[in-house]
């Protein structure tokens, strides 16, 4: 018989969402920054210390209007990895920047801040590192770059809601930080995200961007009599039905966390005899990263390896997946991106590594079989 099926991620729904959406369409309020957007946003900016949380439709549209608040200029160039989504690059490219692709380490798999500065031009703007599987990036040496050079740093925190860096939040550590809420990531409404912004120089411009360039959020307040277009913005709001969802997921943020992390502790004690017969690499967490479990990767010998680990478990029902294809190896990424040093850090890790199913639900005993076929696959 065959055995049941682990898909790789399943949402974990806290059973205050349909709740909490029920609330909202009793309350006939719908359209954004409502009662749900704005408990969303307080707990947000308590779990961040940011000064502003705009709740987004997405961590696209975060990143997006990151670059808008910036005033990102044609031709302004942002570095950033190429082991990363699409968004990262879209976000600076739809502003005709230029996405300057650099390599990543190869223990953690974040932007290489010893090749940074070597990218550097007159026309570099911002660094906007990606903290991969909710690690952080070395964030001292970013800083300290971007004093050096007079550039801004945002922060794609889009796997790393709940994680942390020294003890301090990730998100809020950048002049802005992009969460995602996409249905893939720790905490989920479907679709939706959200920018921080940590510098209160940016709030009022910030503000402006997400209410579709226009003061309405001044007027809504009492603060002036009338709104009008003052800027280039556009409708990044959440609906409330989004922010009653999402509202549950950030208060369950604690629990689902734990619950995460119980799997990936699992997997990296059950994986270590393998590492130490040099069979495979297990993720590397330095000292001072809180991680939040977000990701459970696997980086085998090379990419025919790992195609096979991948079809060895999907033929027992296990869904594996890899991650990136390089932006700067993608057709868009070639068109609108540059990459001024080879990366050869990125090219090998992106073609050995795969992530295993990781999510709440995800039993003990699932887990063992799933490390049980792995090792089998290595055998
Ligand atoms: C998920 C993700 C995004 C985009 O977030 P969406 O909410 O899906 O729009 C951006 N950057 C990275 C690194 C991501 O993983």
């Amino acid at each position: 018989m065959a055995e049941k099926p682990i898909s790789f991620t399943r949402p974990s729904l806290t059973g205050d969402e349909i709740r909490y959406i029920a609330e909202a369409l009793q309350s006939g309020q719908l359209a954004g920054n409502g009662t749900f957007g704005q408990r969303c946003a307080a707990l947000l900016r308590e779990l961040t210390g940011a000064n502003l949380a705009l709740v987004t439709g997405s961590g696209t549209h975060a990143l997006e209007m990151a670059f808008l608040v910036l005033g990102l200029e044609p031709g302004d160039e942002v570095i950033m990895p190429s082991f990363t989504f699409a968004s990262t690059a879209n976000a600076v490219a739809l502003r005709g920047g230029v996405p300057v692709f650099v390599d990543i380490r190869e223990d953690t798999l974040n932007l290489d801040e010893e090749k940074i500065e070597a990218a550097i031009t007159p026309r570099t703007r911002a660094l906007l590192p990606v903290h991969y599987a909710g690690v952080a990036c070395a964030m001292d040496r970013m800083q300290a770059i971007a004093e050096r050079h007079r550039l801004d740093i945002v922060e794609d925190a889009a796997h790393a809601i709940g994680a942390t860096w020294q003890g301090r939040p990730l998100g809020g550590l950048g002049r802005m930080g992009a969460f995602s809420f996409h249905q893939t990531k720790n905490l989920s409404a479907g679709e939706a995200g959200a920018l921080l912004i940590n510098d209160p120089a940016l709030i009022d411009r910030a503000e402006i961007v997400w209410e579709k360039g226009t003061t309405r959020l001044r007027f809504g307040r009492g603060e002036i009599g009338r709104y009008e277009w003052t800027e280039l913005g556009s409708s990044y709001l959440a609906s409330e039905l989004v922010a009653a969802m999402l509202l549950a997921q950030i208060e369950a943020m604690a629990s689902i966390t734990a619950r995460r992390q119980n799997v990936w502790q699992r997997y990296h004690a059950s994986f270590e005899p393998l590492e130490q017969a040099g069979r495979l690499r297990r993720p590397v967490v330095p000292a001072d990263c809180g991680h939040n479990a977000h990701i459970y990767y696997l980086l085998a010998e090379d990419a025919a390896d790992r195609d096979r680990i991948i079809r060895f478990l999907g033929e027992r029902g296990i869904r594996a997946v890899f991650h990136y294809v390089p932006l700067h190896e993608s057709k868009a990424g070639r068109r609108y991106g540059r990459a001024p040093a080879p990366l050869p850090v990125t090219e090998r890790q992106a073609a050995r590594l795969l992530r295993l199913p990781i999510y709440p639900d995800l039993d003990i005993e699932d887990t063992d079989r799933i490390v049980a076929a792995v090792a089998a696959a290595l055998d």
